[in-house]
C-alpha cells in the first residue's frame, strides 16, 4: 500500500523557515518511492494560510492549515492540541519535522501523543524493502552514525537536522492543494502563554540557520579581541560563534556556544579561530560542509576535521583574510 508522508511546516512571525523546505523536499523524495502523498501541516496565527500553496513548490501535494490566534506564537500545548487530532485522522505512515528548537520540542510531545517511534536530529533518510523509514543519526557526540529503524505498525517519526538535507529547486508552477481545518483549543487546557518575544537586537542570523559561521575559542585571549572575528563576519555575511571556553570566560553570550552543550550547527562554511577541536566542540560543528581552522598549534585536533587549515597566529591571519575578502568584493 502506498505510504503517505506528512511533515510539520515551521514558521516564525508568518515566515516559513528554511528547514521546512528541506524536510518537504526529503518527504517528496521518499514519497516518490512509497507511492504515497506528501502532506504538510502548517499551523500559525490568522493569515498563515496565505503561505500554504507555496509549499507545493518543494513537493507538498496537500497542505493542512491550522489557523488560530492561539497558534500565532509557538507553545507546545497549543500546537500539540491542534496537530494531534488532524494527525490521528489522517494517519500518515511517516511524519517528519525539522530538528530546530521548536521541532525538537514539538516532536517529543507529538510522538508521545501519537504513540509513535521518534528518531531525533537525523542527517539522512532511506526506506527499507517494506517502505519503512530508516533514519541515520549521529550518536556518541558525532563519532558514530547509527541507522535507526522502527518496530511495530505505528507511526514512524523523525526530526531532520537543519541545513543537512538539500532542498529541491522550487518549482513555482507546482501548487499544493490547501485544506483549512477547524481548530478547537480550549483556552483552559493551555498551560502556557507567550507574553512577549524579545527579538535578538543584533539582527544577525541565528547560528543554527547561518550559512557561514566564524567561531572563536580560548585562543582569542579576550572578549574585546572578538572584534576581529566580527569584522571578518561582517564582510562574509556570517554569524559569530564561540567555543565553551570563550563562553565560560565571559567573552561571549551562552547563545553563541557551539558544541555538545551549545548549538549544533551545519553551515556551508565554518571558520574556527583559536579553537583546539575538542570532541565536545566537534559534536556541534563537525557536519559543517566546509571547515577552515586557524590555529598556531600544528597538532591541534581541529585540523583532523578541517578541509583547509592555516597553522599560524590568528591575530595575523584573520585581519589579513578580512582585508583580502574586502578587496575581492570591491573588484
Ligand atoms: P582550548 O582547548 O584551550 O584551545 C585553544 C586553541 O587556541 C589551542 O588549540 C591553541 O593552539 C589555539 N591558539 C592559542 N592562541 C592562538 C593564536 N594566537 N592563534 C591561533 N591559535 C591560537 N566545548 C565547546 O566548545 N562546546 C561545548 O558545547 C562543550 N560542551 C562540553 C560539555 C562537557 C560535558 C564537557 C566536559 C566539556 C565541554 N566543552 C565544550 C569543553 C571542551 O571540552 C573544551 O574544553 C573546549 O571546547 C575548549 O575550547 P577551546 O578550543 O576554545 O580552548
Amino acid at each position: 500500500m502506498a505510504k503517505d508522508i506528512w511533515t510539520i511546516a515551521e514558521q516564525r512571525n508568518g515566515d516559513i523557515r528554511k528547514v521546512t523546505f528541506e524536510v518537504i523536499s526529503e518527504a517528496r523524495r521518499l514519497a516518490d518511492r512509497t507511492g504515497g502523498q506528501v502532506t504538510s501541516v502548517l499551523a500559525g496565527g490568522p493569515g498563515i494560510g496565505e503561505k500554504a500553496a507555496g509549499l507545493g513548490a518543494y513537493g507538498a501535494d496537500r497542505v493542512i492549515v491550522l489557523e488560530d490566534d492561539k497558534l500565532a506564537a509557538y507553545t507546545t500545548d497549543a500546537y500539540c492540541g491542534a496537530i494531534v487530532p488532524v494527525a490521528k485522522e489522517g494517519a500518515p505512515a511517516i511524519l517528519l519535522l525539522g530538528a530546530s528548537a521548536q521541532g525538537k520540542d514539538l516532536s517529543a510531545r507529538l510522538a508521545a501523543a501519537l504513540d509513535a517511534g521518534l528518531a531525533m536530529d537525523c542527517v539522512g533518510f532511506d526506506l527499507d524493502d517494506g517502505g519503512n523509514l530508516v533514519a541515520t543519526r549521529p550518536i556518541f557526540a558525532g563519532k558514530v552514525m547509527a541507522e535507526v529503524g522502527y518496530q511495530g505498525e505505528g507511526l514512524q517519526m523523525a526530526t531532520a537536522r537543519p541545513n543537512v538535507l538539500t532542498p529541491a529547486p522550487p518549482d513555482e508552477s507546482r501548487k499544493a492543494e490547501v485544506e483549512t481545518k477547524p481548530v478547537s483549543l480550549d483556552a483552559a487546557s493551555l498551560k502556557t502563554e507567550v507574553v512577549e518575544v524579545l527579538a535578538d537586537e543584533t539582527g544577525k542570523v541565528d547560528l543554527t540557520e547561518a550559512e557561514i559561521i566564524v567561531s572563536g575559542g580560548r585562543g582569542m585571549k579576550s572578549g574585546e579581541n572578538f572584534a576581529i572575528l566580527e569584522a571578518l563576519a561582517d564582510v562574509l555575511g556570517a554569524t559569530v560563534g564561540a567555543s565553551r571556553s570563550a563562553v565560560d570566560a565571559g567573552w561571549r553570550h551562552h547563545g553563541d556556544q557551539v558544541g555538545q552543550t551549545g548549538k549544533v550547527v551545519t553551515p556551508n562554511l565554518y571558520i574556527a579561530c583559536g579553537i583546539s577541536g575538542s570532541i565536545q566542540h566537534l559534536a556541534g560543528m563537525a557536519s559543517s560542509k566546509v571547515i577552515v581552522a586557524i590555529n598556531k598549534d600544528p597538532d591541534a585536533p581541529i585540523f583532523q576535521k578541517s578541509d583547509y587549515g592555516v597553522v599560524g597566529d590568528l591575530f595575523d591571519y584573520v585581519p589579513a583574510l578580512t582585508e583580502e575578502i574586502k578587496k575581492i568584493k570591491a573588484e
